[in-house]
């Protein structure tokens, strides 16, 4: 999933792209408004989620918002450093999705893109990887048409690595998105969901060690 973060505060910007990285979004970090504009991740066809700093050097983040809406539905959120900005947000209208306050964790704007990301695409169809339907609003995986019978934290597993398959994720990466961002110490649990989900996914799909890194899921 793609991110255009408009943000001209380098420390935020770099922690938050870092930390969007880690949990499987692409950054693309512009410092203006004018850049935002200008960027193709705005555009129908390049869509993403944009995050947007409400005090930029060149123009106000709130008129960033004003003018993405009118182009399209892209989903936004206003990245915002004082209380009275939310006030205005929420007061004009301006067609933002949401908005996080600064000081934010990752989590915490992830949780809030997520979020938004599901009301944007309310009848976003369950997602076919090779024999495996992945249906993330129901929380249901099929096999050849058979339903997998899984716990939630295997459905959460194997949703995310099927975000995208043939991609490697670490086991970082994975303790963080399925069990808890301040998580430390063995990852024994994540060996253990993965031997279950092999049992369970039989050759449709394996789920490949990748040895001194992580997980990756690959389709029969
Ligand atoms: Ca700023």
């Amino acid at each position: 999933m793609r991110v255009l973060l408009v943000e001209d505060d380098e420390p935020i910007a770099e922690s938050l792209t870092r930390g969007l990285s880690r949990y499987g979004f692409e950054v693309r970090w512009v410092r203006t408004g004018a850049e935002a504009l200008a960027a193709p991740e705005t555009t129908e066809e390049e869509a993403a989620i944009v995050l947007v700093d409400l005090g930029l050097p060149d123009m106000d983040g709130l008129d960033v918002c004003r003018e993405l809406r009118t182009r399209g539905d892209v989903p936004i959120i206003v990245i915002s450093a004082r209380s009275d900005e939310v006030d205005r947000v929420v007061g004009l209208e301006i067609g933002a999705d949401d908005y996080v306050t600064k000081p934010f964790g990752v989590r915490e704007v992830v949780a809030r893109m997520r979020a938004v990301l599901r009301r944007a695409q309310p009848n976003q169809p369950a997602q076919e990887h090779g024999r495996l339907r992945v249906d993330r609003r129901g929380r249901r995986v099929h096999l050849d048409g058979a339903e997998l019978v899984l716990t939630p934290k295997e459905f959460d597993l194997l949703a995310f690595l099927a975000e995208e398959p043939g991609a490697v994720f670490t086991r970082e990466q994975i303790m963080e998105a399925v069990w808890d961002e301040n998580w430390f110490g063995p990852t024994k649990t994540l060996d253990v969901h993965v031997g279950v989900l092999r049992r369970k996914l039989g050759d449709a799909a394996s789920l490949e060690t990748v040895r001194g890194v992580g997980f990756r899921l690959v389709l029969a």
